[in-house]
């Protein structure tokens, strides 16, 4: 269960993923291809014969990081339940991820075990790795549910309690809302995604690419930024370039998007015009930014003296796209 694309769509999804045009599926870490089947999810029956189902599948996170099998290729790691005692026992509370034809996936969290533990429970399958490191390194599809599971874990660890009352929270539907076990709040919470806007600036001929201090030397990409309450995204766009650099844009377009649970945003990528002109930094968030020809980026060294952003990332697409436009 380790094909990247190529993976036959089931009845359950291909309406689904009928509705949506090939070319938005292309980024990294989207095309989980999973049904999510919401209306079998909130039927506590059904989802508690899919635990018991020794051939139904598990997806193991440890704190954040990801089980995957490293031999020739690194491959994300579907263990049978049979193969989880941590799900048979019923010590670990499994997030419904989706269905794959008939096989349930799962998703669990074993960050309560120490470190030792968990390198022992995953010794005969794989090991422990952060998706930032290797998931550029996988096939697309395995990224994509990895990313997921990380995701939808990562929303679980961070809302123990209900923001509404402080109260506990409970996971139900499968892991897709936590409800305050407070009577009388009863508030229910959805898992969260914070949108973020990405964007390749230019002016027909050159494109602005920056870098900010923390990132791997030589690295150069594209202003990026969290949407704010009360704002378009065309607004956001236009706030943080001015932000950032100092520049006003015209004529923002939509690109297409990516989930990016690193740890809990979805990006969504924009070009934006803008005449050529000086700049002037946010020295907090930016080093450097520049104006770049496509010459100039088509021959960039990949190196500690400048390097294009990783290849996984939305940002690497926006840029190749705008490289291939010229
Ligand atoms: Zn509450």
């Amino acid at each position: 269960m380790t094909a990247g694309w190529g993976w036959p769509l089931t009845p359950t999804y291909a309406n689904v993923a009928a509705m949506v045009p090939p070319d938005s599926l292309g980024n990294f870490y989207s095309g989980v291809g999973l049904d999510r089947a919401d209306a079998l999810r909130r039927d506590e029956t059904w989802v508690a014969a899919q635990r018991a189902d020794p051939e139904n599948r598990v997806i193991l996170v440890w704190r954040n990081h990801n089980l995957v099998r490293r031999a020739e290729t690194i491959d994300a790691v579907w263990l049978r339940i049979a193969e989880a005692p941590v799900l048979r026992d019923g010590a670990a509370e499994p997030v419904f991820l989706g269905r794959d034809g008939e096989t349930a996936i799962f998703a669990v969290d074993l960050s309560d075990l120490a470190e030792a533990e968990a390198q022992t429970l995953a010794a005969k399958h794989g090991i422990f790795e952060d998706l930032r490191t290797v998931g550029p390194l996988m096939a697309q599809r395995d990224g994509a549910v990895l990313a997921y599971a990380r995701g939808l874990l990562y929303w679980h660890q961070r809302h123990r309690f209900c923001g509404v009352c402080g109260s506990a929270t409970i996971s139900a539907q499968a892991g897709h809302v936590r409800s305050c076990t407070n009577a009388d709040c009863g508030c229910q919470h959805f898992p969260r995604t914070d949108p973020a806007v990405i964007m390749l600036v230019h002016d027909g001929e050159r494109c602005v690419l920056g870098r900010q201090k923390i990132w791997p030397p030589g690295m150069h990409s594209t202003l990026a930024g969290f949407v704010e309450p009360g704002e378009t995204l065309e607004e956001a766009v236009a706030r943080e370039v001015y932000e950032e650099v100092g520049l006003a844009v015209s004529d923002v377009t939509y690109e297409s998007s990516q989930p990016w649970p690193f740890p809990a945003s979805i990006m969504l990528g924009f070009r934006a015009t803008c005449a050529h002109g000086p700049m002037h930094f946010a020295t907090d968030e930016i080093e450097f930014a520049a104006w770049f020809t496509r010459a100039e980026l088509m021959a960039s060294p990949e190196d500690e003296s400048f390097r294009l952003p990783r290849r996984d990332s939305i940002a690497r697409r926006l840029i190749e796209d705008w490289l291939a436009d010229g």
